[in-house]
């Protein structure tokens, strides 16, 4: 059966079932070890060296720079998230990217099937599927969403393999706090940790802070003045970034109940207590992230101005308009019992900006139960499977391309125990309108929901068949042409495989 929409499973049961406790997500850790983290402060610093002599303006308005969610099912398709999770991570890492003027548009979703890549995305054969699949999409940052981020090491969230150019995340953090993956792609576009150095090494308060760390990165100082080798200290060490204070891994583990002010006993070679950024996005106080420092910003935007990342910015995209405002629905109405349960129409009134409408519809006002979703370039769908004598619950959310912070609210409706004639339901499918000539042509003018093949016939009155043609439906109008005709009144029926889409009258003048 030929539909208008893309057809998403959703699963939100499992999706939630992982979240676990708000505990065990606060232990959580990002898993870029030492040495890859390494490479990406590198990156960084040779950015700094080619740059050196310019001045480097931040974009004017919003820059927005291609994104691609894989969303990555088991073999046999279950277990993918819902693509609503992704507006709404993309809403929430574009608020934080927006004080920069960067932000991120969705150039593609992808749903691949591969229980591999889906419950062992670190192991050697899911690795080498997502390298692949990496290459196979250059022009835009990669992001693959798995049930898991690495069964090795179960506290890791999400990562960036610098090798790879990619990030993996859990399914989990795809969700309305963007934090995780905004300081995935922190280290994406060259951002190490402000506690690099001290990744799997615990501090020690009763032990002598040492002036390089375990893993051999050179230790940072509470002082923004201290010297090395004739150059700030904290230009060099941890980071990289005098903005962001010496912090020895000290949010890992930090509760949420502490609040966000550090309170240890850390202090630096020199004996000073540390004061660490707990709302820096790329520390582990994880329940306190909110923003980059300014230098850090200048890291990424430069980044992204490297040649390295050309690939980036060799598509041009058209900033859209931001969707705004309240989404208002037609039918049915909140509460309302409909008319039957085997033809339902669901409608709202078009967004100004909006692209595509994501609907979602399910039997639970979490829309969790026996939940479908559908991506509509129109503004009304008719369901024809509903179930009789049911409460469901239905929510439209209006995106565009770089637009994802807008959503309507959920609302119910009941279905009856009785249905309607099946033409009312064929009768949504196709609509026609007429233009009838002189000169013994009509022209139908069609205006279809569903794509696919169909034939026209055409009867005249005493119930001969005059033309019988094939018609090609798609989501656009069409006109089709009826020529030769002698002047009377004519029947016509647009069917699809063994069913009446359209019938009626034809009066060629
Ligand atoms: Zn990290």
């Amino acid at each position: 059966m030929n539909k208008i929409y893309f057809y998403i499973t959703v699963f939100f049961v499992i999706g939630f079932a992982n979240v676990g406790t708000s505990q065990s997500k606060m232990a959580g850790i990002c898993g870029c070890t030492a040495e890859e983290q390494e490479q990406i402060k590198l990156r960084m610093l040779e950015n700094r060296e080619t740059f050196k002599n310019q001045t480097i303006l931040r974009p004017e308005s919003i820059t927005y720079i291609p994104i691609t969610y894989h969303l990555v099912a088991k073999s046999d398709g279950t277990g993918r998230i819902a693509l609503r999770r992704v507006f709404e991570n993309l809403c929430a890492i574009n608020k934080i990217y927006a004080t920069q003027n960067l932000g991120f548009y969705l150039k593609e979703v992808k749903s691949p099937n591969n229980t591999s890549v889906y419950e062992n995305p670190t192991g050697a054969l899911g690795a080498q599927t997502i390298k692949n699949w990496r290459t196979q999409n250059p022009n835009s940052v990669n992001i693959f969403c798995a049930s898991i981020a690495n069964p090795a090491e179960p506290g890791v969230l999400a990562f960036y393999n610098p090798n790879g150019d990619y990030i993996v995340t859990e399914n989990n953090q795809v969700s309305s706090n963007g934090t995780t993956l905004a300081h995935e792609l922190g280290h994406f576009f060259s951002l190490a940790h402000t506690f690099f150095g001290w990744e799997g090494n615990t501090y020690n308060c009763s032990l002598p802070t040492p002036t390089v760390t375990p893993s051999g990165v050179l230790v940072e100082y509470v002082s923004r003045t201290k010297m090395f080798n004739n150059q700030l200290l904290c230009k060099v060490a941890a980071d990289g970034f005098c903005d962001t204070q010496a912090d020895y891994n000290l949010g890992f583990g930090w509760p949420s109940s502490a609040g966000c002010v550090y309170s240890g006993c850390a202090k630096d070679p020199d004996n000073v207590p540390l004061d660490p950024d707990e709302k820096n996005i790329m520390s582990y106080f994880l329940s306190c992230l909110e923003y980059f420092s300014e230098e850090q910003k200048e890291a990424i935007l430069l980044d992204y101005l490297s040649s390295k990342r050309s690939s980036l910015r060799t598509i041009s995209y058209t900033t859209k308009p931001d969707i705004t405002g309240t989404l208002n629905y037609l039918t049915p109405s909140k509460n309302q019992t409909v008319s039957g349960y085997n033809s339902v129409l669901l409608s709202w009134e078009p967004m100004p900006n909006a692209e595509s409408y994501l609907l979602e519809i399910a039997e639970n006002s979490a829309l969790t139960l026996n939940s479908r979703a559908f991506l509509l370039k129109r503004t009304d769908t008719t369901f024809t499977d509903l179930k009789k004598n049911t409460n469901y619950y239905w929510r439209v959310y209006p995106m565009n391309q770089n637009s994802f912070c807008s959503s309507g609210a959920t609302i119910n409706f009941r279905t009856p125990s009785f249905g309607v004639a099946i033409q009312e339901t064929a009768a949504e499918k196709l609509k026609i309108s007429f233009l009838t000539r002189s000169n013994n042509e009509a022209q139908l003018y069609l205006q279809s929901s569903s794509t696919g093949h169909a034939k026209l016939f055409i009867q005249n009155i005493v119930g001969a068949t005059i033309k019988n043609s094939n018609v090609d439906l798609d989501l656009k109008n069409q006109i089709i042409d009826i020529e030769n005709c002698v002047p009377g009144v004519y029947t016509y029926s647009i069917q699809q495989e063994n069913e009446v889409l359209k019938i009626g009258k034809l009066i060629i003048q």
